[in-house]
């Protein structure tokens, strides 16, 4: 099997999982799930998968020239060297992430994934058909140059993602000792939420210790429970206006900038410093 395919692959397993998660909440009366809003996120996915298998046809070339004439290190293949591989790509996962909330070039694409109101299974194959034109790829590129081979690289990218997809969900508890270690769907929840003592924290792909090294580490807390979405909503089921709001907003914020100094930071300063956010609650007087 050629390894872009891993995730359409494990298409069977994914929705095996979104159907009993559907049917454990409704048993329930939970309202996890709201159809048009899965609809959306199946859209999504399959636009996702589409743009991500082209943009491999153009970037394992560059991969592939960097690997064969400019590689750091001959990497005996074996499962210390794929050990090696997946610690790397996990690390380099945790400052992609950290830069894809913190740069808002960056932010356009990935605030797709985040801009559901709910959080399920389903919430996973929310993403963006815009992280390749974002420059995505460009985070795996030093794998290549280390002197990983190509496509052992794709291979471990998506096998993280397919990792990634377990974490959204609100049906698993805390899971103790393992969240000093990995990503678990309590910490991947704080990450979805919007509420003020949450956000930019946990970036973690598989490993949650980069967050605790980095200082980016939040617990979930019982006191303040997750509210999920972004802070400037999309309020669309629109697949298209919820890939496209925030680039919309981006370039019209590049037009009105006045200074080419005004213009970098629209593209790569943090999303609060230039995105109009609307006005925060006014609170009444006790
Ligand atoms: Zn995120
Ligand atoms: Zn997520």
């Amino acid at each position: 099997m050629n390894v872009e395919w891993l995730l359409l692959a494990l298409a069977p397993v994914f929705l095996l999982c979104v159907a009993w998660e559907a049917w454990w909440c409704q048993r329930r009366g939970l309202a996890y799930y709201g159809l048009r809003d899965t609809l959306c996120n199946a859209a999504l996915a399959l636009l996702h998968q589409g743009a991500d298998k082209l943009a491999w046809v153009f970037v394992l070339p560059v991969y592939a020239w960097v690997y064969q004439h400019h590689r750091l290190l001959e990497l005996a293949p074996g499962w210390a060297s794929f050990l090696l591989l997946f610690l790397a790509q996990d690390f380099l996962y945790y400052w992609f992430h950290r830069a894809s909330h913190r740069v808002r070039w960056l932010w356009a694409a990935h605030s797709v994934h985040h801009s559901s109101t709910r959080m399920n299974f389903s919430t996973a194959f929310r993403q963006s058909l815009m992280y390749p034109v974002a420059g995505m790829w460009l985070f795996w590129l030093p794998l290549a140059w280390l002197g990983f081979p190509p496509q052992q690289v794709v291979g471990v990218v998506l096998l993280n993602l397919a990792f990634q997809f377990f974490v959204h969900t609100q049906t698993v508890p805390r899971l103790g000792w393992l969240e000093k270690v990995f990503n678990t769907p309590s910490i991947h929840r704080a990450h979805h939420a919007c509420n003020p003592c949450y956000i930019d924290r946990n970036y973690a792909g598989v490993l949650v210790i980069w967050d605790r090294l980095f200082g980016t580490y939040v617990d979930e807390c019982d006191s303040e429970p997750c509210r999920y979405g972004t802070v400037t909503p999309v309020n669309s089921y629109n697949p298209l206006i919820v890939t496209f709001h925030a680039w919309r907003a981006l370039l019209q914020d590049l037009i009105r900038a006045r200074r080419l100094g005004e213009a970098v930071q629209v593209l790569f300063g943090p999303p609060e410093a230039t995105e109009r956010r609307p006005p925060a609650p006014v609170r009444d007087r006790p």
